[in-house]
């Protein structure tokens, strides 16, 4: 079976869709569990409006492709967002856990976005590609955030450890 560069855009359009509503889940969890790290807590809660936006306009795509929205998967994936959010909760550096999880997180979106964009380039399709690249332009400073804001939290986690222990966790 064939399948024409638009059809192929338009499945991973569904897909970039379904780990959008995946990242939302991730990352209201996450924010609304910080409680002594102000500033991480903020970056968050931006991105976590940021994202529902990249949603959107991903949704935009699909519809303007012709395409409908993944409602299944879309459950499915927050449902192991919401899985791994408590996991995290469980342990003595939650905020750490979380950190790291996100920093990972953003590069997987980096990619995808990169992917996009060239798969939408191959389908003529002019606005998808300027979409996806407004959004991989928040990933990556998502990413840049996660990566420069690394040391203060740790240096606060483990300083807080010593000192205040109940106040390092999260
Ligand atoms: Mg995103
Ligand atoms: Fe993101």
């Amino acid at each position: 079976m064939t399948e024409t560069p638009q059809e192929r855009l338009l499945k991973w359009l569904s897909d970039a869709y379904a780990m959008e509503k995946e990242a939302e889940t991730m990352l209201s969890a996450q924010a609304k569990r910080i409680e002594h790290y102000p500033e991480l807590r903020q970056r968050i809660e931006q991105h976590v409006d940021e994202t529902r936006g990249q949603a959107e306009a991903v949704q935009g795509c699909i519809e303007r492709l012709g395409g409908s929205l993944p409602a299944v998967k879309g459950a499915a994936a927050s449902f192991m967002a919401s899985v791994h959010a408590m996991g995290n909760a469980m342990m003595d550096d939650e905020v750490i856990k979380g950190s790291l999880l996100s920093y990972a997180f953003e590069h997987l979106e980096i990619s995808v976005y990169r992917t996009l964009i060239l798969a939408a380039q191959e389908a003529g399709d002019e606005t998808t590609r300027a979409v996806c690249e407004r959004i991989l332009t928040q990933e990556q400073a998502m990413a840049d955030w996660l990566a420069t804001h690394l040391e203060p939290t740790v240096r606060q986690f483990i300083a807080r450890k010593g000192s205040e222990d109940g106040t390092a966790k999260r």
